[in-house]
């Protein structure tokens, strides 16, 4: 990394603050997340959050991943005189973001163990000169700085990043993060920061105890993705999902990936399935060698390919803000995990699309891993409420939202039961169909081979048991396999099957079932439909949302293709990350409003001063090009 830039770029800082006396505070930060970031206005909890710090407060914050915690630090640190100390877990996250923030004429650089012994003085000297607006520091490198280098530095802000790793109830504790408190110790004066994406009340109160905040203010933003789609797909086997996985991915072509998979074996099948159709794709398991496993890692963040298969090992640490879709091949065990992996997708703030494919077969599995682990009740309390997401027949987001603590008075627009909301009507025959046609094999059978009998298949084993004598073989001829497949996971979800999981998953009828069957209930079932999944990045009945007012994907493919050509190049000509360059929501602005002076492009989200500087030019030019218009004067 060249820190010729960090000089350059200082004395962009001086213009704005020689206006302070005339502008107000807040519209002060309002013109440098414009200057700095291209952002007009800041999301929810943001400016609040931003005035406390300025108030020299120490601050909890608690944002679901993509809610926009960085501007929260980052911001506070150009406005402030000094260096903002920022503590980060990883490597990878770090580098990221000082990359991030250099693109955007910040001066910032980062502090760990594995810089060379020389960048790592030269790191120092620039931040003793006061050359840097940000310094990211490793925690285990707090210590071992904290008597000499951390003290002679002018910290204005102190920022603790996915702090939940100091509390040992998280999924992710790092003795390293416990140490934290000596900053406290030797900065008394200056604000700390924490923020973290978990939420729990546990980790929280740790959080403050262990870090030694003094009666920091807490915000908990809404855990809300609005820009996320949700989509469940019940019930389809493995050829059915790679089906699916295959008809997906086209309709998202050249966008960025991952497929869930619960197995190691599976992400390396599903890759070659998709290669097959001509999908490049690569897999990712914790039991690929390192190299291999690094090389995908970087292939899938530098989009030389854009669909990778893994297991949940991928994800952490990387900070890709243009995943545009997450498909889960399998049930993951709770909501948090589920919600922390689809949360990869849409960072940027555009549109992106998730698929969750359910099926009993999972459930069992996991509901055997469960009875298997450590904290039975706490577990299976969580695999219940992911049971309940995925057969939700109400809006799911809502359902996501009330098991984080919130409340929603609204449907979401934006998943597949609010896209297509059941439609009930009284299905007691058909459960009468079933039940009997269970009871008379001696609740023998499972799913699959009671459809036939109810279908009147001829298939040998249906025969050779004599099940084709039953008086109901055949009694439901009228309905295609897969709608009573629909049906009867309706039934198991209603309580009128149940499955067994000792017995070769065999279908046994429940009490209420036998109610229905004689006559002493009815059942209301949900009409099945064929189901036409959407995405809500071509939908134009994609509802508006608090975070972004405006939620469209351009169609003018063809000018997105360019611009993604030309960010491609430029990326591989300074060995940038493309998304450092414009994030995809940035791309979609030009798509929409396709400016055609440097004037209109300065006003696009996400293009700051140096942007504007840099690429102005050459995406006006291009823009201008594909519109066929006269070329931009010099
Ligand atoms: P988090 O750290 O909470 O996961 P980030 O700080 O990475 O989230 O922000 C997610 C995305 O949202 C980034 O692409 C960021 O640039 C963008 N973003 C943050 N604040 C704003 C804002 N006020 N307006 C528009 N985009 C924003
Ligand atoms: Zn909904």
């Amino acid at each position: 990394m060249s820190f010729q830039g960090y000089f350059q770029n200082l004395s962009l800082l001086l213009p704005a603050e020689q206006k302070t006396n005339r502008l107000t505070e807040m519209n002060r930060l309002l013109s440098l997340l414009k200057q700095f970031f291209g952002y007009t206005s800041f999301r929810p909890l943001q400016a609040d959050i931003i005035k406390h710090i300025l108030e020299k407060k120490d601050a909890l914050v608690l944002m679901p991943t993509g809610g926009g915690k960085s501007i929260c630090f980052q911001l506070p640190a150009i406005y402030l005189p000094g260096v903002t100390i920022v503590v980060s877990p990883l490597i990878a996250l770090m580098k990221d973001q000082v990359e991030g923030l250099v693109n955007n004429g910040i001066p910032a650089a980062s502090l760990n163990s594995m810089m060379p012994e020389a960048e790592q003085q030269r790191v120092k000297q620039l931040a003793r000169q006061g050359r840097l607006k940000l310094i990211y520091i490793s925690p285990e490198r707090v210590k071992a700085e904290a008597d000499w280098f951390l003290p002679s530095l002018n910290v204005s802000l102190i920022a603790i990043d996915e702090a939940h790793c100091v509390s040992h109830w998280g999924h992710d504790f790092r003795p390293e993060y416990t140490q934290l408190a000596i900053l406290k110790e030797r900065f008394p004066n200056v604000p700390v920061v924490a923020l973290t994406a978990t939420a729990d009340k546990v980790t929280r109160t740790d959080i403050i105890k262990q870090l030694n905040l003094h009666e920091p203010g807490i915000f908990i933003s809404s855990f809300d993705r609005p820009n996320l789609s949700l989509t469940v797909e019940k019930g389809l086997n493995k050829k059915e999902k790679i089906q699916a996985i295959v008809r997906f991915i086209r309709r998202h072509p050249k966008q960025s990936g991952i497929v869930y998979c619960q197995k190691r074996s599976d992400t390396e099948m599903l890759s070659d399935e998709l290669s097959m159709y001509n999908i490049d794709a690569i897999p990712y398991h914790a039991g690929l060698p390192h190299d291999v496993r690094e090389q995908a890692q970087n292939d899938f963040i530098s989009d030389r390919v854009n669909v990778i298969c893994a297991t949940v090992a991928f994800g952490m640490g990387i900070d890709k803000s243009n995943v545009r879709w997450v498909i889960h091949y399998n049930m993951p065990g709770s909501i948090e995990n589920y919600y922390q992996e689809i949360g990869r997708a849409g960072r940027d703030g555009a549109p992106a699309d998730t698929l969750l494919f359910y099926s009993v077969g999972d459930l069992i599995l996991l509901r055997q891993f469960v009875e298997e682990s450590g904290q039975k009740e706490i577990n299976s309390d969580k695999l219940e409420w992911m049971r309940r997401y995925c057969e939700a027949d109400v809006c799911r987001r809502r359902v996501l939202l009330s098991y984080f603590g919130e409340e929603s008075k609204e449907d979401c627009g934006n998943c597949d039961v609010c896209k297509n909301p059941p439609v009930r009507f009284d299905g007691s025959i058909l459960v009468q169909k079933a039940l009997s046609g269970m009871i008379r094999t001696g609740e023998q059978v499972g799913m699959n081979m009671l459809i036939d009998i109810l279908r009147g298949s001829s298939r040998a084993e249906i025969i050779s048991k004599g099940y084709n004598m039953l008086k109901t073989y055949g009694a439901g001829r009228d309905l295609p396999f897969k709608v009573w497949k629909e049906y009867i996971y309706q039934m198991i979800q209603l309580g009128y099957i149940e499955i067994n999981p000792m017995s070769n998953y065999t279908l046994k009828s429940t009490e209420s079932g036998r109610n229905v069957l004689f006559g002493k209930d009815t059942a209301q079932l949900a009409r099945y439909r064929e189901r036409v999944v959407e995405s809500s990045q071509s939908s134009s009945g994609y509802k508006a949302t608090p975070i972004r007012p405006k939620q469209s994907v351009p169609v003018d493919e063809s000018l997105l293709d360019a611009l993604m050509q030309l960010r491609k190049q430029l990326a591989e000509r300074e060995h940038k990350l493309a998304y450092h360059i414009f994030s995809d929501d940035s791309l979609y602005e030009m798509v929409a409003h396709k400016p055609v002076t440097l004037a209109e492009f300065g006003m696009i989200r996400g293009v700051g001063d140096i942007k504007l500087e840099r690429y102005g030019r050459i995406f006006v030019s291009l823009i201008r090009f594909v519109l066929k218009m006269p070329k931009l004067p010099q």
